[in-house]
């Protein structure tokens, strides 16, 4: 069997599953957020009742993270109906965006966009959330309500995006009724160049497959060239399966793995024990190719959809107006350190908005010093306008007055993971995907540059 088919035969009590079956999977973690949230509970009280308790208060974790630093009345309100049904539930794991369980959130605009606004408890955008705070476990079962659930297949398990009605499903009843999706086998040799970032990687697979070249399946990242990346390299590539159509992305699990899991849930106190899956001699892949990390170079995916794949070298003749990082694709910490490689010292000379996914990215760049700057004042020295308020912002458009959000038909170069026409804003501006080297290459000249220039 592959990962993916161990996990689910062994989430449905099963010695063996094929792709096609249909079976019931025991879930591990349901994730749920603001913009999702209250639809799902929505359903599940419909559903089940309005005085029903959901299946386990301990394997729901619920992060607000999208439409949070807006005036917007309605996704304040969000955020407090997420507030009230935790309450009302004795869920454990509530990332919420203030400290006092029995107030009331409000974004308060003339604190300015750049201040931080939250309490203690918050823990930014979901899927970089989940890890950070101990709830991706190898081998484990994942549904979250949103299509980006599947970033979390970088540690060795199933994980993937549902709508509101299965959510709500699960919810009451802990289990979710799956096809085994069939397997695409993408095995890595070799490394990564300079300049060359994991963003490339999953650009390459998209540009290669399309974005349906995947749907419904699931795509399985193993063999040498896995040990060379990191973590949130792995993060990056299995949180972009989606925009090939998949169903989920899976890596091998290896030390960096077990490292990463096993220092979370104990900072954390969450679940510390997990059963990894392992390559099976034989598996059974719907379609098979070796990728050699040592013969990619700086992509850039462009405007209008993630499969556009172009040569960073070859764009320089597209002026750009904005760049961005950010996300649960763009916006961890090794994405704004080397980010911020290429930014040391210079100017950008365009709006260039940061992002960090997390409060803890906030902290870290804060705290991190090159010389006698820390990061976070090399990037604003550099002119880059970064927030504290980590957070989707922009990735997905948002209300008006969203930071970072293009309001206007712009030309933005992104380190997020969709520019389907509108995604970041106005319906008729174009959002060119790239890695944060890219990012901050084109930040430094107003036109797509490949990072290699500057290194
Ligand atoms: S950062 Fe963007 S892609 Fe990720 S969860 Fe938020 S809106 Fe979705």
């Amino acid at each position: 069997m592959t990962l993916t088919e161990k996990i689910m035969a062994r989430a449905s009590g099963r010695t063996k599953v094929s792709a096609g079956d249909n079976v019931w999977v025991n879930v591990d973690i349901l994730m749920t957020h603001d913009v999702c949230g209250p639809g799902t509970i929505g359903v599940f009280k419909r559903e089940f009742g309005q005085n029903a308790k959901v299946w386990d208060r301990e394997k729901i974790v619920i992060t607000p993270d999208h439409y949070i630093f807006t005036n917007d009345s309605k996704c304040n309100r969000n955020v407090d109906i997420l507030r009230e049904f935790v309450k009302e539930q004795g869920i454990k794991y509530f990332y919420d965006v203030i400290d006092d369980p029995s107030g009331k959130w409000t974004f308060d605009s003339s604190k300015g966009e750049y201040r931080r606004q939250y309490g203690s408890h918050y823990a930014g955008v979901c899927h970089s959330a989940l890890p950070q705070k101990g709830h991706t476990r190898p081998g484990e079962v994942l549904i979250g309500t949103d299509s980006h659930t599947c970033t979390a297949g970088a540690f060795n398990q199933f994980a993937t995006g549902v709508g509101n009605t299965d959510a709500g499903f699960v919810m009451g009843t802990g289990k979710i009724l799956l096809k085994v999706p069939e397997t695409m086998h993408f095995k890595l040799e070799g490394a990564l160049n300079p300049g060359v970032m994991a963003k490339d990687i999953i650009l390459h697979i998209i540009g290669e497959i399309g974005v349906d070249g995947a749907t419904y399946r699931a795509l399985q990242f193993d063999g040498p060239g896995v040990g060379s990346l990191s973590i949130e390299d792995r993060m990056t590539i299995a949180n972009m399966a989606i925009e090939a159509g998949g169903k989920n992305g899976i890596f091998e699990f290896d030390a960096q793995t077990k490292a990463y899991v096993d220092y979370r849930t104990k900072l954390n106190g969450t679940k510390s024990t997990y059963e990894p899956v392992e390559r099976d001699k034989r598996q059974k892949f719907v379609f098979d190719t070796t990728i050699d990390l040592s013969k990619l170079e700086p992509l850039v995916a462009c405007h209008p959809n993630p499969s556009n794949r172009k040569l960073a070298k070859e764009l320089n003749n597209i002026k750009l107006d904005r760049a961005y990082i950010g996300s649960c694709t763009g916006g961890k910490i090794t994405d704004f350190l080397d980010f911020a490689r290429i930014i040391q010292g210079k100017k950008v000379v365009i709006d260039t908005f940061g992002v960090p996914a997390t409060p803890e990215i906030v902290s870290e760049l804060q705290s991190t010093y090159w010389g006698d700057k820390t990061v976070w004042q090399i990037l604003v020295d550099a002119g880059v306008r970064m927030t504290e308020n980590a957070g989707c912002a922009a990735c997905l458009g948002g209300p008006v007055d969203t930071f970072g959000r293009m309001n206007a038909p712009l030309k933005c170069i992104s380190t997020t993971n969709r520019n389907f026409p509108g995604r970041m804003g106005h319906k008729d501006s174009q959002v060119f995907l790239a890695s944060p080297m890219t990012v901050a290459a084109s930040a430094l000249t107003g036109k797509i540059t490949d990072p290699r220039e500057f290194l």
